[in-house]
């Protein structure tokens, strides 16, 4: 019934700018809303 999203993934990060959702590409996560972007190997 209700499902969260963040359970569908392990894997989340939020933006620190923002506070969206960032996804995962190509090692790179990058965030729909402002667009920030980091590398997946930051600390
Ligand atoms: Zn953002």
């Amino acid at each position: 019934m209700a499902t969260t999203d963040a359970a569908e993934r392990e894997w989340v990060h939020l933006c620190s700018r923002c506070g969206e959702r960032m996804y995962e590409s190509h090692c790179k996560i990058i965030c729909p809303r402002c667009g920030s972007c980091r590398d997946c190997t930051d600390p």
